[in-house]
């Protein structure tokens, strides 16, 4: 197979400076392109996307710019054999430093005394409030790029890491696997329980009112993965009747979170608005993971990263 033109959707504005991500592509035999909709494609062409379009179905490969592809019609891509590629294994370090940043701000309040600076105030938190994080359990749901890079720096923090997974085979950092059926188990004694999973039918709403009923009232729930996976009018309820003490958040059921959505209010709820993955050289990362996967593609290789 042959590609002409690696085609750079321009949605990949979302994550990367377009301008910076084409030209990391300046070492390719193939020309990279900046295109926006309305454009035509041919099976010579690849893409690189943040967001789906239907056109993108008449391309030779296409690749999603995030590690969820939710958003993508994997079934319509199967049915037009049309192989799509995405951006998972490089996001475990990022979001695995956001995970363990919200937990050491709820054991060391860090978020609260934020809140207290904007008013000059040398605020005293009540006795019975910090904790370390030393020693507490940490639930990761889902073991793949994020979970084994929260689970790995939970560890190296002292804490008890244990995680749900569909394989019982062991993970370094943690002590033990509970099958996703017993997710409530699982869940029931952690202080931090950290969703790692995707976006699926099978984890649409895997957290709601059960769930947090089950959890320790003075624990904390993280999502870096996608809204969808918690139903966010249980959370508040949860959050306001004292089911959970907190929730650390990067995903959101609507995006950007509404500026009516009562999760704002809560002091120990931390929001930070999507951005697990970003750092500065985030356009270099994506980049080596499509330059790899275009030198597969020339040589007739399996492309890393299918999901379709
Ligand atoms: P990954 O494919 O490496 O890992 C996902 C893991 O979840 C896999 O091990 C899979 O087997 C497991 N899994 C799937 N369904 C499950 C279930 N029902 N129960 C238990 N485990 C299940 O993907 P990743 O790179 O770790 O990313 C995970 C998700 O996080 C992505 O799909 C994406 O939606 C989200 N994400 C968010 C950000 C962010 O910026 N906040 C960044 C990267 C990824």
């Amino acid at each position: 197979a042959d590609i002409e033109r690696l085609c750079v959707h321009e949605s990949v504005e979302n994550v990367v400076p377009t301008e910076a991500f084409v030209e990391a592509f300046d070492d390719l035999d193939v020309p990279a392109e900046l295109v926006g909709d309305g454009e035509g494609y041919a099976e010579s062409d690849a893409v690189v996307s943040f967001r789906p379009r239907p056109e993108f179905l008449d391309a030779g490969w296409v690749h999603c710019a995030r590690a969820g592809y939710d958003e993508f019609d994997t079934d319509a891509y199967e049915a037009a054999g049309v192989p799509l590629t995405n951006s998972s294994g490089i996001h475990g370090e990022t979001v695995g430093e956001l995970a363990v940043n919200y937990m050491l701000s709820f054991a060391r309040l860090l978020h609260v005394y934020r809140d207290h600076q904007h008013d000059a105030d040398w605020y005293d938190p009540d006795y019975e409030r910090p904790f370390t994080v030393g020693g507490e359990r940490l639930c990761v749901v889902g073991l793949g790029t994020l979970g084994r890079g929260i689970a790995e720096r939970a560890d190296a923090l002292g804490m008890e890491v244990v995680g749900v997974r569909r394989s019982d085979e062991s993970v370094p950092g943690v002590s033990r696997i509970y099958d996703p059926e017993d997710l409530h188990e699982a869940i029931a004694d952690a202080r931090f329980v950290a969703i790692a999973v995707p976006h699926t039918p099978a984890t649409e709403g895997m957290f709601g009112a059960p769930e947090f009923r089950r959890m320790r009232d003075d624990a904390y729930l993280l999502n870096v993965a996608r809204g969808p996976i918690v139903n966010e009018d249980a959370l508040v309820d949860a959050l306001d009747a004292g089911d959970i003490a907190g929730a650390g958040l990067d995903v959101f059921e609507t995006e950007p979170l509404p500026e009516d959505s009562p999760l704002w209010d809560f002091e120990e709820v931390i929001i930070s608005p999507h951005k697990g993955s970003a750092t500065n050289r985030y356009h270099l990362d994506i980049a080596d993971l499509v330059s790899e996967n275009v030198g597969r593609y020339l040589a007739g290789e399996d492309l890393r990263n299918r999901v379709a």
